[in-house]
């Protein structure tokens, strides 16, 4: 809720701006009186009126008395005491107030630039401080009889849903931004499709998404953007879909026919890094002779971290010749990978299950490499075959009841993105 302050314009006044503003109001007053005619409908009328039979020194007396709010915006480096002094306020008054155990905590949060309002009469006397804590609280401290009260006020965010597409024309982040959708966005469409696209290899111009994303309103403003609900992204021509939906107390994401988007395997244990080096025939960079290239290789800044592809079992994790420092996984059914090259290992040892996606090392150059990269493999009963061309097992989709509810979950996202489409059509 927003508290509407009109004296919010007149920031910064010192005490001498204070009392010349006190008398002025009080010479208006007098002249008011003096004119009965302009007493009529006029709220000036109805603040004048307990002051027109007065004494002119009770008057203006009165009046420094009343209390007016004031607000000033923090400067670079301004300490909460210079800011009191610069309203005026004794340090008794700031003692006072921060004596106050969540006054003192709330004061430790303000920043440059932001602002407060302070509620002081014409003697310097101080009776409420106002100012926002962060976005969604603001924080009213009352000074009454030396004692400090702390009150905060939560704002409401409001949360929509929303969509939005766009075509690729340079980048997935330009190109959502463009969109309308932060790289928060954007990251968690690159996630939910990582198994089927390889957002730095496959991308094309021409490329085209749609997402339908929750969008939070702090006081009728967007605030913040949240989980993407549903997504597609044509990709060469096919178009692939994504809903968000909890099954089994577990968010996950699924295609529009009930099938997990989550694989057995990862597409690439890494993210964002370039394709250096393809699997086959070809010559060895450090051996300069012909030899078979039995992984594939992404070239990466040393440290970027290397995620298991798959749950598994560590099989090994330390120094294999060449491979340099190294993690194999065993991920059951005769299948494994290997991680060469590594900078460092992770924390997982020998033996140590670990789960997709989990970090388990970090890009280097160590055994027989020229420059930082991941060499990746994969061994289907202990052979190397191309990890690219690998089919991964399909989960299994939804069915019955499962497959219904999840219609009906989906089904305003649906919605949405259909008469989104229609819109861009005509
Ligand atoms: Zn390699």
């Amino acid at each position: 809720m927003s508290v509407f302050n009109p004296i919010k314009a007149m920031r910064r006044w010192n005490t001498a701006q204070w009392q010349t503003f006190a008398l002025r109001v009080a010479i208006g007053l007098s002249v008011v009186s003096l004119v009965p005619a302009l007493q009529s409908p006029h709220n000036l009328a109805a603040i004048a009126q307990p002051l027109i039979h007065s004494p002119s020194f009770a008057r203006k007396a009165r009046d420094l008395g009343t209390f007016r709010w004031n607000s000033v915006t923090v400067e670079k480096g301004q300490t909460v005491s210079e800011i009191f002094e610069r309203m005026g306020l004794s340090s008794k008054t700031l003692h006072q107030i921060l004596a106050n155990d969540g006054a003192k905590q709330s004061f430790r949060r303000i920043r440059d630039g932001d602002l407060i309002d302070f509620e002081i009469n014409g003697y310097d006397q101080l009776r409420t401080v106002r100012f926002d804590k962060n976005d969604l609280e603001q924080v009213t401290l009352t000074l009454e009889d030396g004692k400090v009260t702390e009150q905060i006020l939560t704002r409401q965010l409001e949360k929509r849903l929303q969509v939005a597409s766009g075509e690729i024309t340079s980048s997935l982040y330009a190109d959502g931004n463009r969109a309308g959708i932060d790289a928060s966005v954007v990251n968690q469409v690159a996630n939910v499709f990582k198994y089927d696209i390889d957002f730095v290899e496959d991308l094309r111009k021409g490329d085209s998404f749609q997402v339908v994303y929750e969008q939070t309103f702090l006081e009728g403003k967007p605030y913040r953007q949240g989980h993407i609900l549903a997504a597609t992204f044509t990709n060469r021509g096919k178009k692939l879909s994504a809903y968000r939906y909890n099954h089994d107390g577990r968010e996950e994401y699924f295609d529009a026919d009930g099938r997990p988007l989550r694989k057995v395997l990862l597409r690439i244990p890494i993210e964002f890094a370039r394709l250096s080096s393809t699997f086959g025939m070809r010559k060895h960079p450090v051996l300069g002779r012909m030899r078979a290239h039995k992984g594939v290789d992404y070239a990466a800044r040393t440290g970027t971290p290397i995620m298991a592809a798959g749950d598994g079992r560590i099989e090994l994790a330390g120094w294999k010749n060449g491979y340099g420092k190294t993690v194999i996984i065993n991920h059951g059914q005769g299948r494994s990978t290997l991680y060469g090259h590594m900078s460092a290992l992770g924390k997982f040892k020998r033996g140590q299950s670990v789960s997709q996606g989990a970090i388990i090392g970090r890009v280097g150059s160590t055994g027989l490499a020229t420059g930082p990269h991941l060499h990746y493999e994969f061994r289907i009963n202990g052979k190397q075959v191309n990890p690219l061309n690998v089919t991964m097992p399909k989960p299994e989709p939804l069915r019955g009841s499962a497959l219904a509810k999840f219609r009906a979950a989906t089904a305003p996202a649906v919605a949405m993105m259909e008469s989104d489409l229609s819109t861009r059509a005509r």
